[in-house]
């Protein structure tokens, strides 16, 4: 049994879960502690004790810590990335991809510690001194979901610890395994006791906890619209800050002038890797007339060459959804696409064992082509391997329909037009913009997020992460 950590200690829950292989259901991963209400509140007590001396940590500190929690990350990333493959069902590169980058992140934030600075500027008053500094907000709560195990735990994390605040850590239900060996590998950083809480557990029960206690002076949540609402109008009423990453419904525009293997690569890596299961994955591909029947041809050919099998086997491209809950989902969404009248093109089915009879959540990857914008396959988040094309006569067309929706993280263009690049990378309503490239992969040390219905709040990860996890002091002194 895996425990929490809470106040520096590990302890059992109530109760507990069941981590179980998507790729094997018959794979038992291990038991995991779930806290309760009140081991939640003892785990913000022991943030709240611990965030006064953290706060006055040195950048030394701050940076020992988490450059060795970096180390251990990079050092392990091939076991990390077999647990995280194996829990989720992300591919093994993948997943390893993913470890590597939360190594990275920590290591990234480690030099971040070092970098804190403020202003010195001139008063408009004389023999008056100003400065601007930023100090550590207190009492975080952090809030993740299951699609990126470790990776959005790290982004989170390892700015509020370098920012000098004190975490309660929540991850995603159906993903303990990674949080756990993340929170076991801080836990011997030197960082003191309580600084960093682990509590796995239900989200109506742990993470409402964390949304009402007074205590948390601020959460960071990633995950569902929905939750995300619940969390703004927690946050709202009691003063604490927020910040929000949610859904996306990213398009990726393929004009006429695209290089015809770019813009395949591009529309089969973000809609179909990772399962389609990442926030920046395109659903939505916009094609203009001249080039959409050999790019739909081409999409076609290629996902029938995908391997559809389980995530730590070598040649894999595409590994389980992650539960039976979202496959079914998923399959519903490939039924109202038909019923809508789109055209399945190909793909679309469950496939309930892999090639050695393992029971698994399979899904062959779906690619629906003569979509309206209008049809839900066009509107609402599927989260998993199901792509859908809109012909479109131009790139005016096309950039109205990548703008028309109620989300905005990340979009896409394929062009070898300075001219449509440079104004794509202008008008797109969304916070990431790729040309010719992937609309999911990003770097770890620059800002992600974005605007209108998909995030709220200051931006997460780089430098831009200081802006959340740090409260602004203004000092006057008069020598
Ligand atoms: P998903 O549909 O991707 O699972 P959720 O928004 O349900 O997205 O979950 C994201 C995270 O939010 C998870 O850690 C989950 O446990 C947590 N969560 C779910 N409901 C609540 C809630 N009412 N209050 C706080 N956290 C919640």
């Amino acid at each position: 049994m895996k425990q929490n950590l809470i106040g520096g200690e590990w302890v059992d829950g109530p109760r507990a879960t069941r981590n179980i292989n998507p790729s094997d259901t018959r794979d038992l991963i291990g038991e995991y502690a779930l806290a309760d209400a009140a081991q939640t509140k003892t785990a913000i007590a022991a943030a709240e004790t611990a965030a006064a001396g953290w706060g006055l940590s040195t950048p030394q500190q701050r940076f020992d810590a988490l450059d060795a929690i970096g180390s251990e990350i990079l050092a392990r990333k091939a076991e990390l990335g077999d647990l995280l493959a194996r829990e989720e069902g992300k591919r093994l590169p993948e997943a390893i991809g993913e470890v590597t980058r939360a190594g990275n992140i920590f290591k990234f934030f480690a030099g971040e510690a070092l970098r804190q600075a403020g202003e010195v500027l001139g008063s408009v008053r004389p023999g008056v001194g100003v400065e601007v500094t930023r100090e550590p907000v207190g009492v975080v709560g952090l809030i993740t979901p299951w699609n990126f195990p470790i990776a959005i735990p790290a982004w989170k994390i390892a700015p509020a610890l370098a920012h000098g605040n004190a975490v309660v850590f929540k991850p995603a239900e159906l993903v303990p395994g990674s949080a756990w060996a993340l929170a076991e590998i801080i836990s011997r950083s030197g960082i003191p006791a309580g600084v960093f809480n682990l509590v796995m557990g239900r989200g109506t029960e742990v993470g409402a906890t964390m949304l009402e206690d007074k205590r948390v002076n601020a959460i960071s949540f990633t995950g569902s619209v929905g939750t995300g609402q619940r969390v703004a109008a927690a946050c709202v009423s009691r003063f604490a800050k927020f910040q929000l990453e949610m859904g996306g419904k990213n398009p990726f525009v393929v004009l006429d002038d695209a290089d015809l293997a770019v813009a395949v690569n591009c529309a089969v890596d973000s809609g179909f890797f990772s399962t389609g299961q990442r926030c920046t994955a395109s659903s939505r591909v916009i094609v203009t007339e001249g080039i959409h029947d050999k790019f739909v041809a081409a999409v076609a050919e290629r996902i029938k060459t995908l391997k559809v099998d389980d995530a730590r086997k070598a040649g894999t491209d595409i590994g389980p959804v992650v539960d039976d809950r979202q496959l079914a989902q998923n399959l519903e969404y490939v039924k109202i696409g038909q019923d809508e009248g789109a055209r399945l093109v190909t793909g679309g089915q469950a496939i309930p064992t892999n090639v050695d009879g393992q029971p698994g959540y399979f899904m062959a990857p779906a690619l629906f082509a003569d979509t309206a914008p209008t049809m839900r396959i066009n509107t609402e988040e599927i989260f998993g391997p199901v792509v859908s094309v809109q012909k479109v006569k131009n790139y005016d067309e096309a950039l109205h329909l990548a703008n028309d929706t109620p989300f905005g993280l990340a979009s896409g263009i394929a062009t070898t037009s300075l001219k449509h690049a440079t104004h794509f990378k202008r008008h797109a309503q969304a916070g990431m913009v790729m040309v010719n490239l992937p609309t999911a992969g990003v770097d770890y040390h620059v800002p992600f997020g974005g605007r209108k219905g998909s995030s709220y709040g200051p931006r997460e990860q780089g430098k831009y992460a200081a802006e959340f996890f740090t409260t602004v002091k203004t000092a006057y002194t008069s020598a």
